[in-house]
């Protein structure tokens, strides 16, 4: 491996590309500090060995020409069966690009990509590669959209705890800077009206709130709708602010989504409950990996952040996790231009573990009409 190509045995990466395709939302949706009426899909394949694996992230399409420009031929020629050293590569290849946010991104694809495809080499699934700490993975239902009127979220809520009998849910909070506190408050009365006693209900405020209001706000949250996940209550650029929140509100306060490698979540480790990593972003597998060990070692648990179906396959890996995340706009994209994707069982997802990979196959001809790079 000295020399980065594939040793004696080894199985070259013969070829990886790109490609980015954008999806309309089906309403326009929205959060505490955005709001977006598309979602661009950049899907990676790579080959060796007369197999494809299959990665994607969520992201810009200019990850889809950080992947062709950059990363397929840094990765092309080196071991498929040692992806670390590919990441490793990819990682170095990147430092003058800039790492975080869309280089990381399509890293996190080719490395998902690169994962998939030994394993369908090595015929196995994934999870079986990876190596399970647990059977399967706690999805929670997340939307519920600043965007949407009362009558959307509770079609929207009826899906999850009814058709689905998911345990737990979430809505978008915070998109008043305080002018329009009272419609957060009403947003989460409502779903705990249709939820019952017994879903947990929790927000996300996406980094919307100042400090003090982020407090204000938990504590009336926690009191009145017993809610016990409070997500980005301010920006996740403010360690102080969430440590702030964190001690004096009883939800947990959760963070990381933005973390675009594992040294991100290192000092976000002692000012948050539960870290959230995301596969499609802080490096693919094996960064999500790396974070998840980061987070046990602190003696903390760690939540999968959206692609709820790449997360299943690599999240059973983690005795730490807490958590999926079974994000609205994510589902059906994947639900939509993915064979092999993974419906909740008992509230949660489990990956199939008669299927080589983890499992999915892209419907490329679907995927044509929204193709745009
Ligand atoms: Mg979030």
């Amino acid at each position: 491996m000295a020399d980065g190509r594939a040793r004696r045995g080894g199985v070259p990466v013969e070829e990886v590309t790109a490609a980015a395709y954008e999806i309309p939302t089906d309403q326009p949706e929205g959060d505490g500090t955005l709001t977006w009426s598309s979602t661009i899909l950049v899907v990676v394949r790579a080959r060796a060995g007369g197999a494809e694996g299959i990665g994607w992230t969520y992201d810009g399409q200019s990850a889809a020409t950080a992947v062709r420009e950059k990363l397929a031929g840094v990765v092309t020629g080196l071991d498929v069966l040692d992806v670390p050293a590919a990441n490793d590569a990819m990682v170095r290849a990147c430092r003058n690009l800039g790492r975080p946010g869309i280089a990381a991104c399509a890293i996190s694809a080719v490395d998902t990509a690169l994962w998939d495809l030994k394993a369908r080499l090595l015929d196995l699934p994934l999870a079986g590669l990876l190596g399970r700490a647990r059977e399967d993975v706690p999805i929670y239902g997340s939307g519920g959209f600043t965007t949407y009127d009362d009558d959307a979220t509770r079609h929207q809520v009826e899906r999850w705890v009814g058709e689905w009998s998911l345990p737990r849910v979430k809505i978008k909070i915070g998109e008043s800077w305080g002018r329009r506190e009272r419609r957060d408050l009403d947003r989460v009365a409502l779903v705990r009206e249709l939820v019952g006693d017994d879903v947990e209900v929790f927000v996300d405020a996406n980094g919307a709130y100042s400090r003090k209001q982020a407090i204000r706000m938990g504590q009336a949250m926690a009191d009145d709708w017993s809610v016990t996940w409070f997500e980005e209550p301010v920006s996740s650029d403010d360690l102080d602010g969430l440590r702030e929140v964190r001690d004096q509100c009883r939800a947990d306060v959760a963070a990381g989504e933005y973390g675009y490698s594992p040294q991100y979540f290192v000092p976000m480790l002692s000012a948050v409950d539960c870290v959230q990593a995301d596969v499609t972003r802080c490096g693919g597998v094996t960064g999500w990996l790396a974070v998840a060990h980061l987070a046990a070692a602190a003696n903390l648990q760690v939540s999968g952040h959206c692609a709820p179906n790449l997360h299943a396959s690599v999240a059973v890996a983690a005795a730490n996790l807490r958590h999926l995340e079974y994000f609205h706009d994510h589902v059906r994209i994947e639900d939509n231009l993915f064979d092999g994707t993974l419906s909740p069982v008992g509230g949660a997802l489990c990956p199939d573990l008669h299927r080589p990979g983890h499992g999915m196959a892209f419907k490329e001809a679907d995927a044509e009409a929204y193709r745009v790079a």
